[in-house]
C-alpha cells in the first residue's frame, strides 16, 4: 500500500497520458488515466441509451458501474479501450465529468485505486493536483498551445478539443485550474521522453531535501 503520488493536470492534448505513463515506466509505479474512467462512465451511459444531462440516472450509474483502467480500460467487464475515443464520446464526457454526484464517486475510486498501489501512482487528469490529491509527493500542470493540443487529438479536432477545454474550466464542480504550488511545464515542441525526465529529477530533488 502506498500514498506516494505524482499528480498531473492540463488541458486536453497536453501531453499528460504519454508523459505519465513514461514516468511512472522509469519509476516503477503505477499509472492512473482518470480521464478514462470518466470516458468509460460516458461510453457506457450512451451505450444504455441514457440521456448524460440527467444528473440522478448518471450519478445512480457511476456508483453501479465497475470500473478498471489497467491493463485495459473495461467497463462491467468489457473492453472498451478504443471505443472511448470516439467522436460521440468525446462529445458527451464533459457533461457527465460536470456532474458533482458523478466526480465524487469517481474521486473515490481514484484515491482508493492509488491507496492500493505498492510503490507509488503516477496519476493524471483535471482534477488531480487541486481535488483529488492536493497533498501529492509532486504536483505538475502540464500546458502547450492549442494549436499542437489540437494536432496531437489528431481526428478530435481543434474545436472539439478548445470546447472540451472551456467546458472543464468553466464548470461548478471541480473545473480544471492550475493549483498554485504546481509546477508548470509547456510542452509545445518537446518530447515526452525529455519532459518525463524532468519531472523524475525535479521528484528526485523534492525527496532529497
Ligand atoms: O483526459 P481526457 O481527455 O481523456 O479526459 C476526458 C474528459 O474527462 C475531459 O474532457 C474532462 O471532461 C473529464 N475529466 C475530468 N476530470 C478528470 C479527468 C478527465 O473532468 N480528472
Amino acid at each position: 500500500m502506498s500514498e506516494q503520488v505524482i499528480a498531473i493536470d492540463g488541458p486536453a492534448g497536453s501531453g499528460k497520458s504519454t508523459v505519465a505513463r513514461a514516468v511512472a515506466q522509469r519509476l516503477g509505479w503505477s499509472f492512473l488515466d482518470t480521464g478514462a474512467m470518466y470516458r468509460a462512465l460516458t461510453w457506457e451511459a450512451l451505450g444504455r441509451g441514457l440521456d448524460v444531462h440527467d444528473e440522478d440516472e448518471m450519478a445512480a450509474l457511476a456508483s453501479s458501474v465497475v470500473l478498471t483502467t489497467l491493463p485495459r480500460v473495461t467497463v462491467n467487464g468489457r473492453d472498451v479501450e478504443d471505443e472511448i475515443r470516439s467522436e460521440e464520446v468525446n462529445i458527451a464526457v464533459s457533461v457527465v465529468a460536470a456532474n458533482a454526484r458523478v466526480r465524487s464517486c469517481m474521486v473515490e475510486r481514484q484515491r482508493a485505486m492509488a491507496a492500493a498501489q505498492p510503490v507509488g501512482t503516477v496519476v493524471e487528469g483535471r482534477d488531480i493536483t487541486t481535488v483529488v490529491f492536493p497533498a501529492a509527493t509532486v504536483k505538475i500542470f502540464l500546458t502547450a498551445s492549442l494549436d499542437e493540443r489540437a494536432r496531437r487529438r489528431g481526428d478530435e479536432g481543434e474545436d472539439s478539443v478548445a470546447r472540451r477545454d472551456e467546458v472543464d474550466s468553466t464548470r461548478a464542480a471541480s473545473p480544471l485550474r492550475q493549483a498554485d504550488d504546481a509546477f508548470v511545464l509547456d510542452t509545445t515542441g518537446r518530447n515526452v521522453e525529455d519532459v518525463a525526465q524532468e519531472i523524475v529529477q525535479w521528484l528526485k530533488s523534492r525527496s532529497s531535501t
